[in-house]
């Protein structure tokens, strides 16, 4: 735990709104960093599609970016104040949409790519939403539960102007979950005097989150891999499968592509990777929220570091912990056949040029684990019209929204030779630029 300024006493703050000038954010930052990666993926695509230059000029830019300080009282009664940030990109299609995190990595230059790849994401998914990200620089290991709920609570309070359930709508990301979401959905609707569910997704079922939303993630990734594997036409009974991560995404994505019959020879988490050629039981091996440590404390016939994971001689490829964990470096190691992204961002620009030369497909990001941000949207249908889904009808609606994303996609890829990725963003620059052209530019 870091924090970025510790000061003597506690004074409210107030958010700083800026109009970052992200080009030169992007010349000060890493050429390979999750902004800098999706303005040049943004530009890349665009030159498959009639959207207008002035639209793409327009997507490369954040409507806005907050950054607040969030001081927070220790346990020990002293006072740290750590920096947050809100990323709202693009709204034209519905409120921003997308994930809080806390990492002592986050910056605003980070949460402004990541909000870029949420209006992609819901646009792949045509969910009416556009893209936001935001987050906390903390490292959430170095906090207790009650300071981070004190830190959650201040932090929805520095929020509260710029979200709500027709503003921006936040959901869990790395290093947060259903509990933070459950008490900044509490100390908004506390502030606000009614109760407003719709202000968060990824709650807790009992207080108006959606069931199944937890495993969404992991659950779109295994139904478009699924996809993948028909469409190549291999057999799902002979393709082995290698899982970076074994968290949430990971271990449910993973556990379904076993039960549908492929081969699972390896899976890690941050302490390293177990393997078996024959396959893991993967109900056996506790994921990494489970039992923290019990990934690589699994009894397997091999253990094998991170980084021998992605050099695996699989079928599939699955990078479901960080990002940028395919790089230029460690690329041409990679012997997998296919890469299927269940991170956010794990494939650098240079190391996705490069899988493409040498003709491995990369099923991205964008499309494969949307199946969080598609049963959010279910959840924030569930909250507005105070009525809950099944568990049954949550899964039979993401596989039909699964399905119909992969086809709009897949349509793409065949009819204009892409790669799955520009194809995946083609489909959401077609979307975001007509509804930006019809609507127009005001004043
Ligand atoms: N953080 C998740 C993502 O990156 C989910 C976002 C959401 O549900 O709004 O897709």
């Amino acid at each position: 735990m870091t924090p970025s300024n510790p000061v003597a006493e506690e004074a409210p703050t107030d958010g700083q709104e800026s109009s970052p000038d992200v080009a030169e954010a992007e010349r000060t930052t890493n050429p390979e960093s999750a902004l800098a990666t999706a303005r040049r993926q943004l530009e890349r695509a665009a030159a498959h599609t009639d959207v207008d230059p002035g639209v793409v000029e327009r997507l490369k830019h954040p409507t806005k970016l907050q950054q607040v300080s969030v001081p927070l009282r220790r346990d020990d009664g002293s006072l740290d104040v750590f920096t947050g940030y809100r990323a709202q990109h693009d709204d034209v299609r519905g409120p921003y949409k997308g994930g809080l995190r806390y990492h002592p990595e986050v910056d605003g230059t980070e949460c402004i790519g990541l909000s870029m790849w949420m209006t992609w994401k819901c646009a792949v998914m045509d969910l009416p939403f556009g893209g936001g990200k935001g987050g906390i620089a903390v490292d959430p290991k170095g906090l207790s539960e009650e300071e981070t709920e004190r830190l959650t609570r201040r932090f929805a309070e520095e929020l509260r102007d710029v979200v709500g359930p027709k503003k921006d709508v936040p959901a869990p990301d790395m290093g947060t979950g259903p509990q933070e979401m459950a008490w900044f959905m509490d100390a908004y609707s506390m502030q606000q005097g009614e109760t407003t569910p719709g202000v968060v997704t990824g709650k807790p079922p009992v207080v108006g989150g959606s069931y199944g939303r937890e495993e969404a993630p992991g659950r779109s990734v295994a139904i478009i891999t699924r996809e993948a594997i028909d469409y190549y036409d291999w057999d799902v009974e002979e393709t082995t499968v290698a899982v970076q991560g074994f968290g949430s995404v990971g271990a449910n994505a993973a556990r379904l592509l076993d039960e549908w019959g492929a081969t699972i020879v390896a899976v890690s988490d941050v302490d390293g990777a177990i393997y078996d050629p024959d396959g893991l039981e993967t109900n056996d091996v506790q994921d990494h929220d489970e039992r923290p440590g019990m990934v690589s404390g699994y009894d397997a016939p091999e253990t094998l570091s991170n980084a021998e994971l992605l050099e695996l001689d699989v079928d599939v490829l699955i990078p479901a912990a960080v990002g940028e964990v395919i790089t230029a470096e460690n690329v041409d190691d990679v012997r997998a056949d296919m890469v299927v992204e269940g991170a956010n961002g794990p494939t650098t620009f240079a190391a996705d040029a490069i899988l493409e030369e040498r003709g491995v497909p990369v099923i991205p990001d964008i499309l494969a684990n949307a199946g969080g941000v598609t049963v959010s949207y279910f959840e924030w249908l569930q909250d507005i019209n105070r009525r809950q889904w099944s568990l049954e009808r949550v899964h039979e609606e993401l596989e039909r929204e699964m399905l119909d994303a992969w086809e709009a996609v897949r349509t793409e890829v065949d009819d204009q030779d892409l790669t799955w990725r520009d194809a995946a963003l083609v489909v959401a620059l077609s979307r975001i630029g007509g509804a930006k052209e019809t609507r127009g530019l005001w004043p």
